[in-house]
């Protein structure tokens, strides 16, 4: 497979949620310029981006919906469910284990992990917080496949070379931190302060519209 764009992906992403409301509303049938026209790029982009998975729909009468999300969740991986673990119990950690709603995605919060004493051993939502020392034991027994790091900065490449070493092949970064890993071991930032630096660039850049493909 050539390399794809991580725009791309994000959009499938994007396209994926529309494609879920309409199949919610019951609506069978769809085009590049529905999904296009609720996902605000243009229908070109929306075949280009599927082009890169194969042929879908049939030209001139679209998508049908219920194949065409079916097809997007294969692609994303999205067709197994996915246990999580957390690196990090500090607020960050503890807010995330409190969300509500991972079970309605197919992921689950599986493992909890963090150094001090005053947090491991005690409990956050029913669950452990077990020493980043047991983590290989942990995550083979709870099945864990995706690392959240929610640690601070200067213990970021630590935390994640304990993932790694644990097996962990998807690590979610919330650190404002760019970590190190093997090449089969891939990393997505999740930087907030990141994000409204970028929002503060394109509210004093009014006339540079954000580069998409
Ligand atoms: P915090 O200090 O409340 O919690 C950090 C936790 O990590 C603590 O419990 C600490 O004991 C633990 N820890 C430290 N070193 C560790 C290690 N090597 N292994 C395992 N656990 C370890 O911090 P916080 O406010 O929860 O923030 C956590 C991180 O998330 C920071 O890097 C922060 O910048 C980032 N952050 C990101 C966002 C975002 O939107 N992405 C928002 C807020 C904070």
């Amino acid at each position: 497979m050539s390399t794809i764009p991580t725009a791309t992906i994000s959009r499938l992403v994007t396209y994926l949620r529309i494609l879920t409301g309409l199949e919610n509303q019951g609506i069978k049938n769809t085009s590049s310029e529905q999904l296009a026209d609720e996902a605000h790029v243009s229908a070109f982009q929306v075949r280009k981006d599927l082009a890169y998975f194969g042929r879908f729909g049939t030209r001139g009468a679209g998508y049908t919906v219920p194949t065409l999300r079916r097809e997007l969740r294969r692609i994303l991986g999205l067709t197994r469910a996915w246990s999580v673990g957390i690196v990090g119990m500090g607020r960050l950690g503890q807010a995330i284990a409190h969300y509500p709603n991972f079970d309605q995605y197919d992921f689950s919060l599986k493992a909890y992990f963090d150094i001090d004493p005053e947090r491991v051993g005690g409990e956050v939502k029913g669950m452990p917080v077990h020493h980043v020392d047991d983590m290989p034991r942990v995550v083979k027994e709870k099945g864990v496949d995706i690392g959240f790091l929610t640690v601070p900065h200067g213990a970021a490449q630590d935390a994640a070379d304990a993932l790694v070493a644990a097996g962990i092949k998807g690590i979610l970064n919330f650190a404002p931190s760019v970590i190190n890993v093997p090449d089969d071991v891939h990393v997505e930032p999740v930087d907030f302060l990141a994000g409204l630096k970028r929002l503060s660039f394109y509210i004093v850049n009014p006339q540079l519209k954000e580069e998409l493909a």
